[in-house]
């Protein structure tokens, strides 16, 4: 037989190497950037007699009694003793190891807590092993961890992870990230490098301030934080410069035809009212990039009834007039309608008699309503695409799409914003992207995940809006409220009335929607009181909306947040259930859909008390915030500090959480330091850059750039 020899079959991965690879451990650089979640310091011993009741201690003492006691239950007491004091251990689960490791006269390395004083010290359930042995000269890292991956293991797959991975520094020379720098032995300053961090920070010395760990203030955090947000900036930049090489269609106003006037002329000739300075503004900035050969990226931003979906709409009669297509997205079939049931008003008439139309697409749809929209897309027919997530489904063929509007756009992920990148492939092109959304971005926000966003504000409302009053009321007085919409309905008014949120469970959401519609239907005798919940058939709800709307319904009961993304101008009263359970950008959304009209209009957040009353004491300290301001800006900057980026980014992307470690709402000066470093080094450092990218984002990066 020659002597070949076979590569050895690889080993099947072993259940801790597959917990690994779940927790997305894979390559080196990813464990070495799984960090501690606390620490244990087993450096030293403590004598018995100096710890304290409460405190986590390491004892080295000697077994002088071990028994099983049955009464009052099976347990295992063992009494050590050190030249200073003794404690008593007990153990409610045990092992025969275990008593043997625990045999008279053995001595033990103990860890845990120590609870009672002099005179009957005692540990439940401590760590310990017989002693001997060095003493780690570092603090022991507790990581995050998953089942079947015990702490060892992964501590050991760290440690070999750190000592083969490429750490070497990727900033340009000389350059440094602020707040990293540390006394060095000369006493110069030094700057943490990359690895030296890293090593720090899984087996810190035992001399750190702990407090500096744990609220990540520490140099050693510093620099990791400012690595990561410079990662997240450069792949910013990138795909900003990319997409400057690429072409969009260049939508300019075209000239009067035959004495018609352009398209957005006609639009604002019928518009019953005169657009805000913000408005003109704004839509002067969306024309100039629309006028570019680049494709646009630009979110509009304006608090909720600011106007955003006429400004929309002038962009669109920019692009339909010089003959290109326009789609229309929002997250919901019922908000779709609704938000441009005006707007196809508006436009319907002006484009038929351009022998063009307006194609409605969302996901329940009839086949046959379906084929013949399609085919009114494919051909160009059909000018303005409007519809849900059914809009940027693949067999959707668009003739030539040149702009596609997004309402609300944190609803939508990046998957979806990609598919709508790729609708005008055929043309060598891409089509422009106008998102628009309600939930004001704080700027560190804006500055770090939208880097690559060009951002528009409407900063005022139209004229003759009422400012909204808002109350938080203890869900016990739940009857005098009901009394107000009485009131309210008596007076001609319509009320909205939002049901708690349990997001485990829309079953329950359901039944408790289901029992509030109950119980207002009693109270309130002789006034029509709707019910409205994710679940209906599409018919049922544009029923019931359409019975709203018109005003014979007085108080609309409804589930979820979308589906009362209307605009009623005779509703003035907005009740919001269990107010604590929503994100503060959510309520104020929500109080946005009262106060359109003239009426004065007014918002109650019913907070949940308890017996103790002390969940209903943070709950409302919280929601304060909604009373004392009208202002989305300020309300997000404080929904960003307490419930972080997930609120403005939507579900998708904070759960691929793009930021581990910075915290945008703390590390700003290290955001506005990474923010002026990127772009210089991918002019001067063009290599140093893609090596950090990489090191970062792995195969994240293409993501970020939708
Ligand atoms: P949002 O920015 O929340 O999407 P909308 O576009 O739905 O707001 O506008 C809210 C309401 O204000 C609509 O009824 C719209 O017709 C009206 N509106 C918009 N612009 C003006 C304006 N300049 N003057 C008066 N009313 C306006
Ligand atoms: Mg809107």
């Amino acid at each position: 037989m020659p002597a070949v020899s076979r590569p050895a079959a690889p080993a099947a991965p072993s259940a801790a190497q597959k917990a690994l690879q779940k927790m997305g451990l894979r390559r080196d650089i990813d464990l070495a950037l799984h960090l501690p979640l606390r620490y244990e310091d087993e450096t030293r011993i403590t004598p018995l007699a100096s710890a304290r009741d409460g405190q986590t201690v390491q004892i080295e003492a000697t077994v002088t009694a071990c028994e099983v006691q049955l009464r009052p239950r099976r347990q295992l007491l063992v009494q050590v003793e050190d030249a200073t004091g003794s404690c008593e251990l007990r153990f409610f689960s045990f092992y025969p190891s275990h008593q043997k490791t625990m045999a008279v006269g053995n001595r033990l390395r103990i860890r845990g807590e120590v609870k009672g004083g002099f005179w009957g010290r005692q540990m439940l359930h401590p760590a310990f092993r017989l002693a001997g042995g060095e003493l780690p000269a570092a603090l022991t890292p507790v990581y995050p961890t998953t089942a079947g991956l015990p702490q060892p293991y992964l501590r050991r797959a760290v440690v070999s992870a750190l000592g083969r991975v490429d750490l070497s520094d990727t900033l340009p020379p000389g350059v440094e990230p602020p707040h990293a720098m540390y006394q060095g032995q000369n006493g110069l300053q030094r700057s943490w490098g990359l690895r030296e961090a890293l090593t720090f920070l899984h087996h810190p010395t035992p001399d750190v301030a702990l407090s500096t760990l744990e609220d990540h203030s520490h140099p050693a955090w510093q620099r990791l934080k400012a690595e990561e947000l410079l990662a997240q900036q450069l792949s910013q930049h990138q795909s900003r410069r990319e997409r400057d090489r690429l072409r969009a269609p260049v939508l300019r106003p075209q000239p009067a035809q035959d004495g018609a006037l352009p398209l957005h002329e006609q639009l604002m000739a019928v518009l019953p009212f005169d657009l805000t300075a913000a408005q003109r503004r704004v839509g002067e900035e969306i024309a100039a990039d629309l006028a570019r050969r680049v494709p646009m990226h630009r979110l509009l931003q304006g608090d909720v009834g600011s106007g955003k979906t006429i400004v929309s709409a002038l962009a669109a009669c920019l692009a339909m007039d010089a003959g290109w297509q326009c789609a229309l997205m929002a997250p919901t079939e019922i908000l779709a309608e609704q938000h441009f049931a005006k707007m196809i008003g508006w436009l319907e008439p002006l484009l038929a008699a351009r022998g063009r139309k307006v194609a409605w697409l969302v996901g329940r749809q009839k086949k046959k309503d379906r084929t013949v929209m399609l085919a009114l897309v494919a051909s160009g027919e059909a000018a303005l695409v409007v519809g849900t997530h059914a809009v940027i489904q693949e067999q959707v063929q668009f003739k030539n799409l040149a702009l596609a509007i997004i309402d609300e756009q944190h609803r939508f992920g990046v998957v979806q914003r990609l598919a709508l990148r790729q609708k005008l492939a055929a043309h060598g092109m891409e089509p422009h992207m106008l998102m628009m959304s309600a939930t004001p971005i704080p700027r560190t926000l804006a500055m770090s995940y939208y880097a690559d966003l060009d951002v528009s504000v409407i900063d005022e409302l139209p004229p003759g809006r009422t400012p909204i009053v808002t109350k938080l009321i203890a869900d016990s007085r739940k009857d005098e409220v009901i009394e107000r919409i009485g009131a309210q309905v008596e007076a001609g008014r319509q009320v909205y009335w939002v049901c708690p949120l349990i997001e485990e469970s829309e079953a329950l959401d359901l039944s408790n929607a289901t029992a509030t519609h109950a119980d207002l239907s009693e109270a309130l005798p002789g006034v029509m009181v709707g019910l409205l919940h994710s679940r209906m058939p599409t018919a049922e709800k544009k029923a019931v909306m359409q019975l709203f709307s018109s005003g014979q319904m007085g108080v609309l009961v409804s589930t979820t947040v979308i589906e009362v993304g209307v605009d009623v101008p005779n509703a003035s009263l907005m009740v919001i259930e269990h107010a604590e359970r929503f994100g503060l950008s959510q309520l104020h959304q929500l109080r946005g859909r009262v106060g359109r009209g003239a009426a004065a209009s007014a918002c109650v957040l019913l907070y949940s008390t308890n017996d103790s009353g002390r969940v209903g004491e943070t709950a409302k300290e919280r929601l304060r915030a909604m009373a004392e301001t009208n202002d989305g800006f300020e309300i997000a900057r404080r929904d960003l500090e307490i419930r972080g980026p997930g609120e403005f980014l939507g579900a998708r992307q904070s759960g691929d959480a793009l930021l581990r470690f910075a915290d945008l709402a703390t590390d700003t000066h290290l955001l506005e330091w990474a923010r002026e470093l990127a772009p210089l080094m991918l002019d001067k450092y063009p290599e140093l850059a893609a090596k950090h990218v990489a090191r970062w984002l792995g195969g994240k990066s293409d993501y970020l750039k939708a």
